[in-house]
């Protein structure tokens, strides 16, 4: 029967060589299999005639039964359309076409009654619909099922008469010749445990369903099954992983007591000692060690970090922590190295502005193993780069880097072992996407602030309160704090930006000028830009003006004031991360959103999430609501999103059911041995042999 779901597509009846071509060229469907699986994007019920009074939503299609009263071609030259003014005995809808005008009107007879379907439009005007679907009454009959299928379709195929319409018939004809042979690859106690429609019925109720409820179930069925296969790869992988790779162990802890007896200068919050020993207990298994850590800007992921490097230091290993950019690695390094030196421990920096000379120097201190904490950016991942026994590295903000990038830092040692890596993300991921994405991860969360911060304060201003804002920036000033103010980044257009943040560190200095102003932006030199930090840092500048090369981890606890100009321009958690570079003190934070006064829903929506809640799990759930989960934290390089039916952001309860089953599987059956399995294994292994390159990687 598979040979059958493999059968080019060109051998259906109906199909042939030209409109095969252009099945594939315009939908990517090439097989039996792959029209099956392009599954309708909604139903129309056309079950019920609903009376014009009864329109009240603009989401939904109505079907009414009405009487021409009056048809009228509008408009001049170019922009012409067709009124036509329909009423039945509860009320009038005005209809409107705006191509193919003489042809519709041709369609419609004054006085003729006729039914008609489409989604309306509330407007100043009054009710309208555009562009119905007019059936004439004497075919009403014709419309068997009253929940019918509605396909994506492009205009070259709709050309080639493949309207939604179209393609339903050559899915009708495909189900009857394939109908009810298909290998259901999902085991039957699955089935039935999870009361789940055999794959038969699912495929023919997902197309052609008497009604929603069977229409539901196919779904549900679908997503589940698409899901369990993404479940099953990653703790195949997962398991792949702790088999082949012996972890070092790393059970020596005495310079961490030096450490807190010593040197560090506060206590830990009690979510950071838990994962700290979630990660000693890791490090101690036997196997490599894979975690995420997950925790909102500032609550001190960079301690445990430092904390995990002073473990395996402990133990005679070396570490590393690569940061996106140098601005950071620069931050990490001066940070990590006052307590190093404290700790007679070797650290050293290597970045792209590293002098040549520096850096040969710093290639050998590696080979030869005197350094002991490795802090840089992607120089760290350049080939030439070796150690001489890397026992740990660390990943900051770990969705900056591509895959690929990560799975380099496993071949950095000479022995055949792999260190010990540690991820660590302040862009929290909601769970459903952890679950998704990071499946064969074990994830730690810091999910407490460290004693003593205060709630930043969020308001979302219009220009109208330039002046206040001013004026509160001056007041913030004059008792000692500092602020930022950030510009958006252009992404089409660096000069724009660069433009845009000039033109706005110039009005700064005009509104300021007796204030010390730094700025940042990213046509800077790398030393350039740690020279206005440093400048900010050390207060010699009260307000930094920026571009969002700031947004990452830059911790200046006296900076007080964050202002994010244009705000309707940014991303949920951009916004995020950009505010939590304020708070960090002791001291009151605020973070003032300054928009234009009329913006769009969406953003209107992300803005208000903003001034709501300080909470990045919130936010982050939020920004998978708002934006679905294609584009979150650049996952869309994974290519593990692609899926044809479900919907990580909705579908939250059945990815957990897929998640439990196939724990359950890989747990009675690690390698899908079984009679039961059998299909099931097949079908993964068909599924991702094309994606077997990131499979390698953390
Ligand atoms: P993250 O990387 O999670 O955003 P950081 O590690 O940069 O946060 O920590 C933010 C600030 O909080 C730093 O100045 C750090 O020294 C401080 N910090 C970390 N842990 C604690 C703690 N337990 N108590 C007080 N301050 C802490
Ligand atoms: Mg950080």
């Amino acid at each position: 029967m598979d040979d059958l779901l493999s059968k080019e597509i060109t051998y259906l009846k109906g199909v042939g060589p030209k409109r095969a071509e252009l099945l594939n060229k315009e939908l990517e469907i090439h097989t039996y299999e792959d029209l099956l699986y392009h599954f309708p994007f909604r139903y129309e019920d056309r079950s019920k005639i609903h009376k014009i009074r009864e329109i009240s939503s603009a989401s939904i299609n109505y079907q009414i039964k009405a009487e021409v009263v009056k048809i009228e071609p509008k408009g001049y030259a170019r922009k012409k359309w067709l009124n036509v003014l329909v009423r039945d005995e509860t009320g009038s809808v005005e209809l409107k076409w705006f191509k193919n005008i003489s042809w519709f009107s041709q369609q419609l007879s004054l006085g003729g009654t006729y039914i008609f379907f489409g989604r309306p439009t509330f407007s100043k005007y009054g009710l309208s619909i555009s562009h119905p679907e007019i059936i004439q009454e004497k075919d009403q009959q014709e419309t068997r099922s009253n929940f019918n299928p509605v396909y994506y379709t492009t205009d070259k195929l709709r050309n080639a008469r493949l309207d939604s319409k179209g393609i339903s018939k050559l899915i009708q004809t495909l189900l009857a010749e394939v109908a009810g042979n298909f290998k259901e690859a999902l085991p039957k106690w699955l089935i039935s445990e999870y009361n789940l429609q055999s794959i038969n019925q699912a495929l023919r109720d997902i197309h052609f369903p008497e009604g929603e409820q069977e229409m539901k179930k196919a779904e549900v069925r679908l997503k589940f099954e698409e899901l369990l296969y993404v479940q099953l790869y990653l703790m195949k992988i997962k398991r792949l992983r702790l088999s082949k790779h012996k972890g070092i162990l790393l059970p020596k802890t005495q310079i961490v007591h030096d450490f807190y007896k010593k040197v560090l200068p506060f206590d830990l919050t009690n979510a950071q000692k838990r994962v700290i020993k979630e990660i000693f207990s890791d490090l101690n298994y036997g196997n490599q060690m894979n975690r995420l850590l997950q925790g909102d800007v500032g609550s001190g992921k960079t301690l445990v970090a430092f904390v995990s490097m002073l473990i395996a230091i402990s133990n005679g290993y070396q570490t590393c922590i690569m940061a996106p950019t140098e601005v950071l690695a620069e931050q990490h390094f001066q940070g990590l190295a006052k307590f190093a030196r404290a700790l007679n421990i070797q650290i050293e920096i290597l970045t792209g502005s590293t002098t040549k000379k520096k850096r040969t120097e710093i290639h050998q201190q590696l080979v030869d193993g005197e350094i002991d904490i490795m802090v840089g950016t992607h120089a760290l991942i350049e080939e030439i780069v070796q150690f001489k026994n890397l026992g740990l590295a660390v990943i900051d903000e770990q969705h900056r880097f591509g895959v690929a990038q990560r799975a380099k830092l496993w071949n950095k040692t000479s022995d055949n072992f792999f260190p010990h890596v540690l991820v660590m993300t302040a862009t929290p991921i909601p769970r459903t996407l952890a679950m998704t994405l990071y499946g064969d991860l074990d994830v730690s969360v810091i999910d407490e602030m460290p004693k003593g911060r205060k709630e930043i304060k969020t308001a979302l201003w219009d220009e109208s309160k330039r002046l206040r804002l001013f004026g509160f920036i001056s007041e913030q000033i004059k008792i000692g704090r500092q602020a930022y103010i950030i510009y958006p980044l252009v992404e089409e257009s660096e000069k724009l930006d660069y433009k845009n943040v000039m033109e706005g560190y110039e009005s700064i200095q005009r509104a300021f000028p007796k204030i010390p102003i730094g700025i940042i932006h990213g046509k800077m030199k790398p030393q350039d830009k740690d020279y206005e930090m440093n400048q900010f840092k050390n207060k010699k500048t009260k307000i930094l003006v920026a571009t969002t090369v700031i947004e990452v981890g830059i911790d200046v606890p006296n900076a007080t004031t964050i202002v994010i100009e244009d705000a309707e321009k940014f991303g949920l958690s951009q916004l995020h991360q950009l505010r939590g570079r304020v708070g960090r003190g002791e001291h009151q934070s605020y973070c003032i959103l300054m928009s234009k006064s009329e913006i769009s829903k969406n953003a209107r929506q992300r803005l208000m999430t903003m001034v709501k809640t300080n909470d990045g799990f919130v936010i982050a759930e939020k920004d998978l609501e708002l934006r679905g989960p294609g584009d979150i934290g650049g996952t869309q390089q994974s290519g593990i999103l692609d899926f044809k039916i479900a919907n990580i952001s909705k579908d939250e309860k059945i990815l957990k059911a897929a998640r439990k089953a196939s724990i359950k599987i890989i747990q009675e059956d690690p390698k899908l041995e079984t009679k039961d399995n059998k299909n099931l294994k097949e079908k993964l292994k068909k599924m991702y042999s094309a994606k077997a390159q990131w499979a390698r990687v953390s």
